[in-house]
């Protein structure tokens, strides 16, 4: 297929050859009937779609990824690699064609760059899971965004990187993400002998409630969304302490010990593992 290239506010548009704008007004696409600037993003979308198609017989695990990225060389070069991992990969630039991609394609894994020219990548997060689409995301962000990474991650996000980054980790983080049971939107989640309101913030045990610290309930949770996971030891201080800023070195050690000590006096069926180096996972005993 040849394609033309032209850059419209920032950001560069593939058209196929032929006139995809008037073949959609024929069509009466939404294209067709929005204002000049939206006919840009069904444009854009619509080609985001076809070079899906395209990608799709490339593939070779099954597995189809959306990359969420304005930068176009990142874009193309994370494509290229995740396709040389194994995965379909459909890339879109802006924070609308990707809700609309996401609306109507199933996606094992999506990775969202924070820093969209329409919106904050963490917008697009927050209404997928309005959605209750509970698609597995990982977001990138840049290296200072600390409170970035903590709104991301309050958001809705399963796990981050920091530009820049290897793409090798890249590659091994999703397919973490990808084993993920699928628990992310659970309101209550379970594990053993427990349940965890995450609504009530309440813990139970054997159905009676139990009080712990806001802090312990946190790193709790953030482990049962997990289970049988690790999840990296600066994931948990991010989320739990990220905004305030002043978190001491073993601050989520103390955490941790507190909580799994907790979970052992209450006759938790539960326990909580430290991988040296790495992170914490919980599982049922
Ligand atoms: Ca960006």
């Amino acid at each position: 297929m040849r394609r033309r290239h032209r850059e419209i506010g920032g950001t560069i548009l593939l058209f196929p050859a032929g006139n995809l704008a008037q073949s959609c007004l024929k069509q009466g696409s939404p294209a067709g009937r929005a204002n000049a600037g939206e006919a840009v993003f069904a444009v854009s979308t619509h080609f985001a779609y076809m070079e899906g198609r395209i990608n799709a017989g490339r593939r070779t695990s099954g597995m189809r990824l959306l990359l969420v990225e304005d930068n176009e060389e990142l874009s193309a070069l994370l494509v290229k690699s995740l396709e040389a991992s194994g995965y379909g990969a459909d890339a879109v630039t802006t924070a609308v064609d990707a809700l609309n991609v996401l609306g109507s394609t199933h996606y094992a894994a999506v990775i969202l760059d924070l820093g969209l020219p329409d919106a904050d990548g963490s917008t697009v997060l927050r209404t997928l899971r309005q959605r209750q689409n509970a698609v597995p995301v990982l977001i990138l962000t840049a290296r200072d965004g600390v409170n970035d990474r903590v709104a991301g991650l309050r958001a809705g996000a399963d796990d981050y990187l920091v530009k820049p980054f290897a793409v090798e980790e890249l590659v091994a983080r999703i397919e973490a993400l990808l084993r993920r049971p699928g628990q992310l939107l659970g309101r209550s989640l379970e594990l053993g002998n427990l349940v965890f309101d995450t609504v009530g913030r309440q813990l139970f045990i054997d159905g009676q409630p139990h009080m712990l610290s806001s802090r312990e309930l946190a790193v709790l949770e953030i482990l049962l969304r997990r289970p049988g996971r690790v999840v990296a030891k600066r994931v948990v201080e991010d989320q739990i302490f990220g905004l305030s800023g002043d978190v001491g070195s073993n601050a989520v050690e103390v955490y941790v010990h507190r909580l799994r000590k907790s979970l052992q006096d209450l006759s938790a069926a539960a326990a909580i593992h430290t991988i040296r180096g790495v992170g914490y996972l919980i599982t049922a005993t």
